[in-house]
């Protein structure tokens, strides 16, 4: 059996706010193993992008335990998550998330400044990314000389500077035409192919089909996951 990249047990996250706690997720367990290809769907405001800052390390939950990558991140020292967060994660936004006024060869590079590498490493390395998801041709554009789905690319690309093994989109096809969500999906698909490990959120079905598995979220809680169908129905 694949060893599991994510495991979370009996998560819990309520944001402060002035009015006092306000509980997002209630004793949420998951756990996703290395490769698989998971879609969480579930109405506006049920706590997804919550849940996947948490995953993303972007977040820390109020209660309960968090293993990445056999990493227990919400235990450890913020230095350390991010070093495990930044070999192992690459995050693709609903917005793209890129840089107005720096090349789309600048954009992709940018997570390998914090790397260290030096910029002849670092422009080929985003150079062969950019080709990867077919935008050899403008890498020295900007961000607004390109398309949505084009930016969606670049913001892909740059996700995966750092050979993550897993991606986390939340809503990734969210600003895109049907035909450009599709051709995003194409490149999910063959990065999952490759191995890599892909949890992203979708309003959509036709989405959310592209994973081999999907999970529902309804106010905080897991109500479904495709993968325990076999043994329990419905879960939750
Ligand atoms: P989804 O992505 O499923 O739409 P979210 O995780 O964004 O849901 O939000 C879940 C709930 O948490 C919503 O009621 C939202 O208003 C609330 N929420 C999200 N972020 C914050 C925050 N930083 N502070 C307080 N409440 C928040
Ligand atoms: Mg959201």
């Amino acid at each position: 059996m694949q060893p599991h990249v994510i495991e979370v047990s009996h998560l819990y996250k309520a944001y402060q706010t002035p009015a006092g706690p306000f509980p997002v997720l209630a004793d949420v367990n998951l756990q996703v193993a290395q490769g698989d290809y998971v879609a969480i769907m579930g109405p506006s405001g049920s706590g997804k992008s919550t849940f996947m800052n948490i995953l993303g390390c972007l977040d820390m939950p109020s209660a309960g335990s968090y293993v990445l990558d056999g990493y227990a991140v919400a235990t450890m020292a913020a230095d350390e998550v991010a070093r495990v967060r930044n070999k192992t994660i690459g995050f693709v936004f609903q917005g793209f998330n890129l840089l107005a006024r720096s090349s789309l060869l600048d954009n992709v590079a940018l997570p390998l400044v914090y790397a260290g590498l030096g910029k002849e490493e670092r422009h080929a390395r985003a150079s062969e990314l950019l080709k990867k998801v077919g935008l050899s041709k403008h890498m020295q554009s900007r961000p607004n000389q390109i398309s949505g789905g084009q930016q969606q690319r670049v913001a892909i690309a740059r996700a995966l500077v750092n050979q993550p093994r897993l991606i986390l989109a939340d809503e990734p096809t969210g600003n895109l035409d049907s035909t450009t969500s599709e051709e995003i999906m194409a490149i999910f698909d063959g990065l999952n192919q490759e191995g890599i490990t892909i949890v992203l959120v979708t309003h959509e079905t036709d989405i959310a089909e592209h994973a081999r598995r999907q999970i529902r979220f309804l106010d905080g809680k897991v109500v479904e996951d495709t993968s325990h169908q076999a043994q329990s129905g419905r879960v939750g």
